[in-house]
This record gives structure tokens, sequence and C-alpha cells, in this order.
């Protein structure tokens, strides 16, 4: 047995147990008319209609690795209950901020469907190029319409519990098809509809029915931080919104770390000088990010050199 399938976890005390296959039954019954199922699959090794390769045996071309669809270092619980390969999202650790939630796109895309479906509640499907789809059910409300551009990690809704299907429990149900017979949508909702198993992240989900992920943290449009390299420095330094330009704030004394360095004007103390700037973040000041302090302020080099506590030069910027 398992507690309600196309619902997400329930957080309260009582849930109704509903064994996978009466739910998934139900489920069926619910979307039936959500999308008709697809004709008779193409022969292995063909060509699609937007002219993918196929590989053989697979009877389509490998599915994109996509990103979980909320942005970048969210967590949440994915779980098949008996609808696998469709997958119902909640907001980890206890659901939580699941109602309302920012819902983005996974990976750039056209918006094909955007409607509100009787059963399936607010509906998006977005074409993502290759014959492959996303689809998202029971939003509270769309951010998108049909023929949309969206990029990846753009808004394209809110996560709801909207359509009788979604058994007034919030969270999101998301599918990845794929247009088998080439009508250039795929169909959703219903068992032998073309949903596919995803690979988000890289990981492959949806492999089976009663399958819980947890913690599956959010990669979507992550901004790579820049490499950081550490240095010592042996007094309070002025930093600055350009090399020797306008006092921003501080950079205190002790280990910090810096991005990159440029030539510029000269600072020299006594016998001591240096003509490289490090770009850092300050300790204190506004703004603090991508500011400048001059590289002076190194404990442990001589004049005019930057290098890390390694002995490795600081890149230029
Ligand atoms: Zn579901």
């Amino acid at each position: 047995m398992t507690r309600l399938t196309d619902t997400a976890p329930a957080t309260g005390t009582t849930v109704a147990a509903m064994s996978a296959t009466a739910v998934a039954a139900l489920l069926g019954a619910a979307l039936a008319t959500a999308a008709p199922a697809s004709a008779a699959s193409r022969p292995a090794g063909t060509t699609t209609a937007t002219g993918t390769t196929t590989a053989a045996g697979s009877g389509r071309a490998a599915a994109p690795n996509i990103q979980l669809p909320f942005p970048c270092g969210q967590k949440w619980r994915l779980d098949t209950w008996g609808h696998a390969p469709a997958l119902d999202m909640v907001k980890e650790p206890d659901q939580t901020g699941t109602l309302g939630a920012t819902v983005v796109a996974p990976l750039a895309g056209t918006v094909k469907q955007s409607f509100y479906h009787a059963n399936a509640g607010n509906m998006i499907q977005i074409d993502h190029g290759g014959g492959y789809f996303t689809t998202y059910l029971h939003l509270q409300s769309r951010a998108v319409q049909v023929g949309a551009k969206v990029a990846a990690g753009a808004t394209i809704g809110l996560v709801g519990k909207s359509g009788p299907t979604a058994n007034d429990h919030p969270h999101l149900h998301f599918e990845l098809g794929f247009d088998q017979n080439g009508d250039g949508s795929a169909s959703w909702g219903e068992a032998g509809s073309e949903r596919v198993r995803p690979t988000i992240g890289g990981v492959v989900y949806g492999t089976a029915n009663s399958m819980t992920w947890r913690n599956v943290t959010s990669g979507n449009t992550c901004a790579t931080p820049p490499p950081t390299y550490w240095v010592d420095t042996h007094a309070d330094a002025p930093g600055y919104a350009t090399p020797g330009g306008t006092r921003t704030g501080t950079l205190n004394k002790g280990t910090n770390y810096v991005y990159c360095r440029v030539w510029g004007p000269n600072v020299q103390v006594g016998a001591d000088y240096n003509h490289w700037w490090l770009k850092t973040d300050l300790d204190s000041g506004s703004p603090t990010r991508n500011q400048w302090v001059s590289a002076y302020y190194l404990k442990r080099w001589g004049n005019d050199q930057a290098k890390d506590n390694s002995g490795r030069d600081i890149p230029n910027c």
C-alpha cells in the first residue's frame, strides 16, 4: 500500500490509504480526456519529424539533461507514486512553501500549451526541441502563454493544487514527454501517453512506481562562482570601486580571497610599493562585492608582486 498517489505525501496526520494500482486507475480515469494515448510508436533507428536521428533500439534521441524546474539551490522531494515516469514534487524538508513556489523552465523552449484543464487544472507544456517536452500540472497560476519563448530559469508559473486530480494537495506534477508519433506535441497525464523518464541534473528519475528521491537540489541556472585565490594581508586595506578610485569600504587584515588582478596606480609607503590591484569582496562598506584593494597589502610578497599564499601569480582580470 502507498499513500495518496497523484498527491504528494501528506503533511497532516491521516490520509486515505490507497493502493498504487487503484490510484493509477483513478488517475488514468480522471485524466482520460487530457490527451489521447499515442498511436503506435515509431520503429527504432528512424528519424523524427525534427530531423533528429534516433538511436536504434531506443526509438528516440537521448533525453536532454534538464534541470529541476525550481530556482538554483532549492531542495525538492520527488515521488512517482503510482504514475511513473511522472513525478510529483513537494518542497523539502516538510513541504512548507510548496504552495505558491515559483516554477522555472528547466531548459530553454517555447510554450506549446497553457490553459486550464478540467481535471489537471492550470497546465503548461514547453517544447524544448528534438521532440522533447516538459509538462506541468495543478499550477496555482500560469505566467506564460502559448508561443512564448522561455529561457532556462525563466518563471513560468506557481505551484498549486488546481484541478480535481490534485486532490487538494499542493504539489507540482511534472512530466518529460517525447513526441513518439511525430504530431508536434507529447500527450500527457495518463498511462500510455508519450511521457518518458526524465534525466534531471544527470540523474534518471521516474524509473518505477512507488519511488521517492529526497532532497534533490536544483542546479537550474546556477551561476558558476569565479575562482578565488587566498592571500594574507598585513593591515586593514581600503577598498575602492575602481583601482585607486572612489573609496567604498575596507578589507580586514587577515586571510582573504581575491579573484584577479590589474595593473593600476602605484601605492607606495616608504620603500614598499605595488602597482597591482586585486579584485575582491570587502568586509565592510557599500558596495562590498567586486571591489579593489592594492596588492601593497599582501603580507608575503615584494614590490610589484601579486601572488596568492601558495606563490601562484594571481591571474589578470
Ligand atoms: Zn502527479
